[in-house]
């Protein structure tokens, strides 16, 4: 083995450290490719409370209907309007969030934050009586496989304006819209379901669904340039 040759081993055998050590604890359960999207109800692999920024939820894994974070507080804390809750820990880089839409011209309102396994049934329903079940399954998440249940997601809409967000043609190119895609992960919060990832999220493109990950764990996510399923599943799962 040349000289070169070992150096570039040992830098190669150095990033493996690395990203092993970046991606923690139970990256190294091989998780194999990333399932094709079909419906299913898995319970999810990390569902604690405190597993918050790696339980993986999409059409196939889900929370049971217990999953109920009661360390929730009113939207309103972030200084957004309220009716809202969120989990507490969220409140702090909500809060950041929104001050600094609102500096940059970009104010946005909460549409939606947790939401209950019960009241997820409820919504579902009623997306299946307007659109039908195939249809409803691309738009709306099944009771349990919503991240809306884990307390620590939102959807918003621009300020002053009622409209819900679903109802532009696409609401990531709106003043608030655009700032959130370009800016949200600063904050620790990623776009779920991204445009043209629809194969891959197995939703349609929500431009303003938002998941809260934490800051560091944001960034990481982002500059995987994989969706957060993909990530999750990759990395945490
Ligand atoms: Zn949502």
């Amino acid at each position: 083995m040349s000289r070169t040759r070992t150096a570039l081993v040992t830098v190669a055998a150095l990033a493996m450290a690395l990203s092993a050590l970046l991606a923690g604890p139970g990256s190294a359960a091989a998780a194999g490719p990333l399932p094709a999207c079909r419906y299913d109800d898995v319970v999810t692999k990390y569902r604690l409370y405190t597993d918050w920024r790696r339980t993986l939820l999409d059409t196939i894994y889900k929370v049971p209907r217990s999953y109920a974070p009661v360390d929730r507080a009113d939207t309103s804390y972030a200084g957004l309007n309220g009716g809202y809750t969120v989990r507490k820990h969220v409140i702090y880089d909500l809060k950041r969030m929104a001050a600094a839409a609102r500096a940059a011209g970009a104010r946005f309102s909460v549409q939606s934050a947790y939401r209950s396994y019960d009241r997820q049934a409820a919504i579902f329903k009623a997306e299946v009586e307007e659109y039908g079940y195939k249809t409803a399954l691309t738009q709306s998440a099944r009771p349990g496989h919503s991240e809306h249940q884990l307390g620590t997601t939102l959807d918003f809409r621009s300020y002053g304006n009622y409209t819900p967000p679903w109802d532009y043609a696409d609401w990531g190119t709106t003043k608030a819209g655009a700032w959130l895609k370009a800016n949200a992960w600063k904050y620790g919060f990623l776009m779920s379901y991204p445009k043209g990832k629809s194969t891959l999220t197995c939703y349609t493109y929500e431009p303003w669904h938002y998941r809260y990950v934490g800051p560091w764990t944001a960034k990481a996510v982002r500059d995987s340039g994989l969706t957060l399923r993909e990530w999750l599943w990759r990395y945490r799962h």
